[in-house]
This record gives C-alpha cells, structure tokens and sequence, in this order.
C-alpha cells in the first residue's frame, strides 16, 4: 500500500518528463558481456581465486560496461535510452533473482535483513547462488530458451519472499547519467521469470511458481519506481516466455499471466515508460495481450517469428505501442540482408506502424566483432556481421528509413554484393556433396534387426574370452592436463613443429591406454587429446567450415565457447588432409597397443550444427544430411581399419528442439534421421554406441529411442537412476549405459555407492543390456580423481558381477 501512495506523488510532472521521451529509433536488446578481449572472465576469475578485491572487480565490470556503451553509441545506437543496461557479471536471471530479492530459502543467510539495503544480497553473495559453497550446491543450471546460453533457475515456493532489491539496476542508471547517457535499465519479466522457475521442493504440496504472480507484481512496481527515481526514462522488461511452450505451463495460463502482468505495469503511475520484448520466436496470439495493455513500446522477433496481418493492427490504431521491430538477427553471425530488411520496414511503416529498428534477441549469443578476424577469407569475412557489425546494421536501416535510401545508398550495394558472392562462391554449393545426397536411398538409413546384430556382435566382440557381462567403459575423453593445452598451443604458435607434436600425442594415447588396462576397464579409448573442442576438431577437418580466432560467445558466468562458422556444403576433404580419415590414425595407434577393443569416437551430425553458427540459405535438416555423409565416410574408414566399437555423440540432441511443441516431431525426423545416415553403413558385426549426457528425457526419450545404437550412454548418477524408468517407458531394448559417477564434481565416488547404484540399475535393465560408465567424459577431472573414481568403478562392478 505504502508504495502505491507513494507512486501517485508527482504524476502530473512525471507524465509530462515521460512524454518527451520517444523510443529511440534504434536500439540493441543486448550486447556481449565479458568484453572483446574477455576481460570480464579474467576478472571474475581473479577475483573468485582471491587475487582480486570487491572494488576491483567492481573497476573491471564498470570499464567494461562503459566501453560496450561507448562502442554502441560509436557505432550510431546513440539517441537516449537506445543502450540498453543488461550487463550481468555472471546471469541476468540471477540478476533479476536478486532485483526482486527471490533468495531460495536454503540460501536466506546471504540476505541482509536491516539496514537500506534490507531484503538485498551482496556481490559475493550472488556468487555463491551461482557456484555455491563448502555447505550448499549452486542453483541449477540450464539452457535459455534453444540458445547455448546457460541460466541459473530460481527456486520458488510458497513461503519465497519477494522484495525489491534493483540496486545494480539502478547504480547502471545512475552511473550512465554521471557519464551524460541515459540508458534502458532491462530486466526479465514477471512472468518469464517466474515460467523459468522451479518449485523449491520446501512445501509438501507441490507449487507452480507462475501462481505467485500476484506476490511478485508489487514488487516489480517498487523496482519501476526507483528506476523512474534514478532517471530512467524507458524500461526494458523481457518476456520470451511467451514465445515457448513449457510441459508444466498451458497456452491458457500463460495467456492469463501475461496479461494480468503487462496491464498491471501498465497501469502504474510512476513508472518509466515500458518495452516489452519477446525475442527466440513468435509470440503467436499472445502478442496481442502485451500489445493491447497499454506498454508503450513492444519488440517483436521478425527473424524468427512473423506478424499476421490482423496482428499488424495490434500497432497501427491510434494509441497503439511503438512496434520494435526486431530485423537484425541477434542469434547467427550473417550480414543482413539490408535491402530486404528496409523494405519489411517499411511495409510496416506504410501500414500505419510507428516504427523502430532492433536485433531480434540481445547479441550476446554471437562474438564482439570481426575485427582481429583478418585471416578469414575475404569473400566469408564480408558475408559475416559478429555483435558491432550487427549494431551498426540497426543504425543504417534506422537511418536509411528515417531519410529514404538514398541515405545508406553505399551500405546497400555492399549488403547486396555480399549476398550476390555468397550465391555463386565456390563451396557454398558443391555439386558433387549434392548428388552424393541425392543418391541417397532409405535403406541408407536402416540397420539390420537389433536382435541379428546383436548376435553378430557378440560374435565379433563377445566371442572367444571376449567382453564380460556389464562391460566397462569411458565415454571418449581423459583429463585434458596442462601438458595437453601447452603442446597444442605450442604447435599452432609454430613453436613445434607437425612431427613432434604427433610424438607428444602417441605418448598421451600410449599412457592413456596403459593406465585403462591397469584399471582393468574392458572398452578402452584413445582419450581425445588432439581434440580442441569436440566440435571445433571436426569443423577443422571438414570443407565448408570455418574457425574464429576470438569469436567467444558467453555460455556461463565467465565461460565462452569459439562456435565454429558452416558456411557451405560439407565434405570430409579438408586443406591438407584431402580426403584423409583424421580421427582413424590417432584411434588405430591406440588399438594397436592393446589386445582390448578401442572403441572410436566421433561427434554427431546434430552436435556438430548446435555448437556451429550454420548456414541460413537452406533447410537444417539438409545441412545435417551433408554432416551426416561426412561423418558416414569416418565411420566406414574405421571400421576398414579394425575398430569394431564406433561412438558417435549426440550431447545436443535436446538443445535443439524447437520452442513450440507442433514443430518438435519434424525435428525429431530429421535429426535423428541424420544420425542414422552417419551411423548405418557398417557391418552388422560393428557396435553403434552413442552418447546423451543429460538426466532428464522428456519428448527426447522416442528420438533416442529411434537413434537406434547398440549401447546409449546417459547421465544418470545425480538423479540416482531416476531416468531409468523414463527410459524403460518407451520400451528401450538395447545396451544402455546410466551413468554411475557424476563428472561434473570434484568428488570421487566409493565402490559401495557405485554399486548401489549399479543395483539399481539392474531393476531397470536386464543384466545383459547394462553397461557401466561415468556420466561424460572425463576432460575437466584430473588424474588423481580419474584414476580412483575408475578404480572403484571397476571393483564395483566386479562385485556386481558375482551377484548375477
Ligand atoms: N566424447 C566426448 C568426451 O568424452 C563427449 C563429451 C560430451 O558429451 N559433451 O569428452
Ligand atoms: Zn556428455
């Protein structure tokens, strides 16, 4: 009540400030976080090591935010309120958390209870909701929206106390006006924030966090507030929610949600102005809601999503919000097309929109700029636009329709050249890569009966002393050591050279080998040491890839990623190793120092397209096809080669599948299509393994299902086998191996645990489809931890062994 008093105070001077403040004509929902040289990881790292204090990290992360603001402005995304203030250290989820103080109960020691910042919690507090400590876990971790991106979800239950708490928010306001800016504060929106939630598990009945709405509005009014206070005169406030279909959530709830929440907003008196953004998809008949509760400005995705005609109207009556038009695609690394974009705008404008110019989602999912990325082609270099050529290209179209085209005449011609080359470029359509896929058959695609090649296989691996019952294994990669980094970097820096660091990498496979036998582990592998990435190792062996130098995308807190560049029709023959199998000699050197089977690994065809910025101009189940092919030849080189066991990864099947439940089954087609053209040409003899790593399957479960391997490889050890009886639910009758030490911590597992666990397994799989390994690979452990874990791994299964 006391806010609401408070809020009436001053309207009529509020409402003439606000009125002055038009949208700008161009804006960026976000920009990349960590800086162009990642100077925010460096800080945050030191600074989590103790080698840093508060006030420097604070130092670091303001220097980086006011030069982002800088270059945006630089870039000509400079009218008021144009920069949007959405630079997290670690999340904006977590940040948003914090706003609206939704401390999980387990964590209410880090929230400080008197004092002006009551209900608040400090900088270091905000790292340990996000990494934990001694005593707790973190907040889970997960994907925002079919993004690489990681969010830490909230927890929320009934007893969840929600109080304002926007003081990063408002010290960005505040700070930008000291510098003579006026910046867009951006925070998640009520209803995202709370569809994103998980219930804390505290209550013994379970809770639908999107049922505290109510509590958490008067909140979100109070953050209004005290943003209006500090000088804000537009807010940001994201819902891509609505763009989603959640399995906990109906369209109906959301319906009503957003609109209670969007028209409650509105209807505040003391508030900025407000964008409502709904960036990753269509909203669909939810646009409508947002647009008719009285915002003043509303961001619609028009790369991924589209306005039908009725909902043009939403934004051409008078009264009607500000239409954001979000052509500039926030999510993939491609120039846009200028002229097509122009016209789309103004179609809208012709049509009665007031319009703005906008990316389609923030740009923190593509790197800084091209700047520095000179060794790229310059044919592929001038196709590209990274977060800074994008920002620019907002700036153009918002000139070019504000003055006509003859204002961006140049930029026109260069954006249209760019795509003219990218038609005709060698490689972008390789007529051989084409036919080849033409000619493709079903039977291409069709294995030989499970039971049949069961049989074959136990002929082949099983046969005379072959493997025991619950065979051992690994799922690819050893601890990725120092001595790792430093040789290969050493080789690309030119300071080995090619011999010597193949040398350095047989010693690794030889040790690597030596160590699994000693163990006793049945199905060895050769330890992935000439792997950067498992992607990236690929793509640099692929034709129609490209690699960055410093394309690093923020996947969590301080975390990046350098996604490889598909750009044309892909074939397995790269610049110098023209048609050569490239992970065939590592995997046969390491078989040819053990009498055990070592089983080959590649990364699939689907894995290979999520962790790559891909190619728009065609379908991406044809891309994957082209994959597919690819990997099919490496598949087909081992097995000529000896190697009977071929693992193929799929870790991002679930990443990519769509936001909306009606395309999910399509996708499923094609993708687990491609994993079969990649996987189905061997003998009936060889064993197809794959690999998923995560717990919970949902409408994955039949995808996995219809991938069709010999033995499935999942996570399983946190959830203490939970997922066994999703798994068992679609009638799943090959090998299956959950997980039975969770990498993913420090901690070595015991022999008694991983027994348990085994045991639990067998109520689930029949004794003679189970196979014991670890979660994932073991690249982040360290020795002293592998070797142990492992060593208990094998004696638990030994145990079990005698039970069965
Ligand atoms: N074979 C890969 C490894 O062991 C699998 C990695 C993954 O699933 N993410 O590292
Ligand atoms: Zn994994």
């Amino acid at each position: 009540l006391t806010t609401h008093q408070e809020t009436t105070v001053n309207t009529q001077h509020s409402a003439q400030e606000n009125n002055s403040a038009a949208f700008p004509s161009a804006t960026v929902l976000g920009y990349p976080r960590l800086g162009p040289n990642r100077d925010l990881k460096r800080a945050l790292e030191s600074y989590w090591a103790q080698k840093l204090s508060d006030q420097a990290l604070e130092g670091a992360a303001r220097g980086v935010v006011a030069s982002a603001a800088a270059r945006i402005q630089e870039l000509g995304v400079d009218e008021p309120s144009a920069v949007p203030a959405s630079f997290a250290l670690y999340d904006h989820v977590l940040d948003t958390l914090v706003a609206v103080g939704a401390v999980p109960e387990r964590f209410s020691d880090l929230r400080s209870d008197a004092g002006p910042a009551k209900g608040s919690v400090t900088r270091r507090g905000s790292f340990i909701l996000a990494r934990g400590d001694d005593a707790r876990q973190p907040l889970e971790m997960t994907k925002w929206f079919d993004t690489n991106y990681h969010y830490l979800v909230p927890e929320i239950g009934p007893q969840t106390t929600f109080s304002a708490a926007p003081h990063e928010l408002v010290s960005a306001v505040q700070l930008a006006a000291e510098q003579g800016t006026t910046v867009r504060p951006s925070i998640v929106g009520p209803v995202t924030f709370l569809a994103l939630a998980k219930d804390d598990g505290i209550s013994a009945t379970p809770c639908r966090p999107l049922d505290r709405l109510e509590d958490l509005l008067p909140v979100y009014a109070q953050i209004l507030v005290q943003l209006k206070n500090a000088g804000a005169q537009w807010v940001q406030i994201e819902e891509p929610a609505v763009v989603a279909d959640f399995a906990h959530l109906t369209q109906q709830d959301l319906q009503v949600a957003i609109t209670r929440a969007t028209t409650y907003l509105a209807g505040l008196t003391e508030r900025p102005k407000i964008l409502v953004t709904t960036p990753y998809g269509d909203a669909g008949p939810l646009l409508s809601p947002i647009a008719h509760s009285g915002v003043e400005a509303v961001h619609v995705d028009l790369v991924r999503g589209e306005l039908k005609d009725q909902q043009l109207d939403l934004f051409t009556q008078p009264g009607s919000p500000v239409l954001v038009a979000g052509v500039v695609n926030g999510r993939n690394v491609w120039r846009t097309d200028l002229e097509a974009a122009l016209s789309q705008l103004e179609a809208l404008r012709q049509a009665g929109a007031r319009v703005s110019v906008a990316t389609s989602t923030s740009l923190i999912h593509v790197p800084h700029t091209l700047d520095g990325e000179d060794h790229l082609d310059p044919t592929l270099r001038s196709w590209l636009a990274f977060a800074d050529e994008k920002t620019h290209e907002v700036a153009t179209l918002a000139l070019g329709l504000a003055q006509g085209r003859e204002a961006i005449t140049q930029e026109l011609q260069i954006s249209a050249r760019a795509l003219a080359t990218r038609q005709e470029a060698p490689g972008v359509h390789d007529a051989a890569v084409r036919e080849r896929l033409r000619a493709q058959k079903p039977a291409d695609t069709v294995r030989a009966d499970a039971q049949i090649r069961r049989e074959a296989q136990a002929r082949t691996l099983f046969g005379e002393g072959g493997l025991p019952l619950l065979p051992t294994t690994t799922i690819g990669s050893f601890p990725q050591t120092a001595a790792v980094r430093k040789a290969r970097e050493a080789f690309r820096a030119g300071t080995i050279n090619r011999e010597r660091y193949h040398q350095f990498l047989q010693d690794e496979i030889a040790q690597v080998i030596s160590l699994q036998e000693e163990l006793g582990l049945d199905v060895l592998v050769h330890g992935e040491a000439e792997r950067n990435d498992m992607v990236q190792y690929f793509a640099e062996n692929f034709d129609g890839f490209a690699v960055t130098r410093n394309g690093w995308v923020q996947s969590y807190g301080s975390r990046a990623t350098r996604p490889s560049i598909l750009w044309g029709d892909v074939s397995r023959t790269g610049p110098g190793v023209r048609g050569e199998a490239f992970t065939v000699p590592w995997i046969s050197y390491a078989q040819s120092l053990t009498d055990r089977p070592v089983k080959g690994m590649l990364t699939g065809p689907v894995t290979i397209l999520a962790w790559s910025f891909v190619r728009e101009d065609q379908p991406l189940a044809q891309t994957a096809d082209q994959v597919a092919l690819a990997l099919r030849d490496e598949v087909l080189d081992l097995e000529a080669a000896g190697i009977g066991i071929i693992q193929v990864d799929e870790p991002a099947l679930r990443e990519l599948l769509p936001l909306r439940g009606a395309d999910r089954p399509g996708y499923l087609d094609w993708a687990v299509n491609a994993f079969r053209r990649a996987t189905s040409a061997v003998r009936e003899g060889t064993q197809i393994h794959t690999h998923l790593c995560y717990s919970e399957f949902g409408e994955v479960i039949q995808g996995v299902n219809a991938l069709n391997a010999d033995v499935t490889s999942i996570e399983a050890a946190r959830s203490r086998m939970e997922v066994l009886a999703d798994v068992r639910s679609v009638g799943f009758s090959r090998g299956l191996g959950p997980g039975v030490w969770d990498i993913h911590s420090p901690r070595v597992p015991s022999t008694n645990e991983i027994e348990t666990l085994l045991t639990s397994a067998l109520d689930h799989v029949d004794a003679d489809h189970l196979w014991v390994n670890p979660d994932c690979g073991l690249k982040t452990r360290n020795y002293a931890q592998t070797k142990q874990s492992l060593a208990n791994l094998v004696e638990a299964t030994g145990r079990v062994r005698e039970r069965i």
